[in-house]
């Protein structure tokens, strides 16, 4: 199911939407005002992938420098998107970070966030390897 990014003309905040239907993509609405005002953001994180394709994809070196500037507001949005893409795959809790981030709590591991992200890639890429490599075995 693909998350795509907006930008809503109603809180002014960038949302992301799951589309579980093509009429859902026709109406899509803001979660959190209601706004149907949406624009529709490209984002490298918006495509419907399996876990194990979705981490090979990922461009680590675009990520970091998404992480770069590091002020808070652009390290929520960075986690809610992570979280959203990766949580799942990584057993990751960007979300949570997001959310901590958010709500004024500035977590410690937002200042390492790039190198623990690549960190926990590389450890989700060799389980998705080791996993690929049991269903060939059997
Ligand atoms: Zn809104």
């Amino acid at each position: 199911m693909p998350i795509y990014q907006y930008d809503c003309a109603g809180c002014a905040d960038r949302v992301e939407v799951l589309h579980r239907s093509a009429a859902s993509m026709d109406n899509a609405s803001c979660p959190r005002c209601g706004s149907a005002e949406l624009t529709r953001v490209m984002s490298m994180f918006a495509r419907a992938r399996t876990g194990a394709q979705r981490l090979e994809e990922v461009d680590i070196e675009a990520q970091q420098a998404a992480l770069q500037d590091g002020d808070e507001r652009s390290f929520a949005r960075w986690a809610r998107r992570a979280g959203a893409e990766y949580d799942e795959a990584l057993g990751t809790n960007y979300r949570e970070l997001a959310e901590q981030t958010e709500a004024g709590e500035d977590p410690v591991d937002r200042f390492d966030a790039g190198h623990s992200f690549e960190h926990n890639l590389q450890h989700g890429r060799m389980r998705a390897e080791r996993e690929r490599q049991a269903k060939e075995g059997a």
